[in-house]
């Protein structure tokens, strides 16, 4: 499913012209217009998802898989010495456009740039405490 208002479903369905570097039938992958660094892209999905906690299971078990071939392929045309893989939801956690997206960011030793979160500093008492929310 499409929805008419979201600007990443009109990119993904050629609607809206992008710099693709690659598509097939369930995605089209493109740059970023504003990159974090040479060759910063997007695995977008052409149905319309908001995010994680709404992709289907078909389609995200197709995206990893992707992200590799793409990580990849790019890394050995780029000449990246690493590469970020990453994925915002929501807007507390960095998302700014709601139809899922997946952020391939090839790494340049040289780049100056940071993906880095301090700790947040929990004791053992407190990580078992979130352990038994969470599997409780
Ligand atoms: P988010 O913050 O939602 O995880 O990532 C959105 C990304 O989409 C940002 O990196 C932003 O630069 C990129 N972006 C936003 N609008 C457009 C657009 O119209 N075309 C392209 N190619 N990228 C976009
Ligand atoms: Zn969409």
């Amino acid at each position: 499913m499409k929805d008419e208002n979201c600007i990443f479903c009109k990119i993904a369905n050629g609607e809206i012209p992008s710099r693709t570097v690659y598509e097939d039938d369930d995605f089209r992958v493109i740059l970023d217009l504003n990159p974090a660094t040479k060759g910063h892209a997007l695995i977008l999905p052409k149905d319309h998802y908001q995010n994680l906690y709404q992709i289907d299971d078909g389609t995200a078990a197709k995206v990893l898989p992707l992200a590799k071939k793409m990580a990849v392929m790019m890394t050995k045309k780029l000449g990246c010495d690493g590469f970020n893989v990453l994925q915002n939801n929501n807007e507390i956690a960095g998302q700014t456009v709601f139809h899922f997206h997946v952020h391939l960011i090839p790494r340049y030793s040289s780049d100056n740039q940071s993906l880095v979160m301090p700790p947040c500093g929990m004791t053992a008492e407190q990580l078992d405490a979130v352990r038994d929310v969470i599997v409780g």
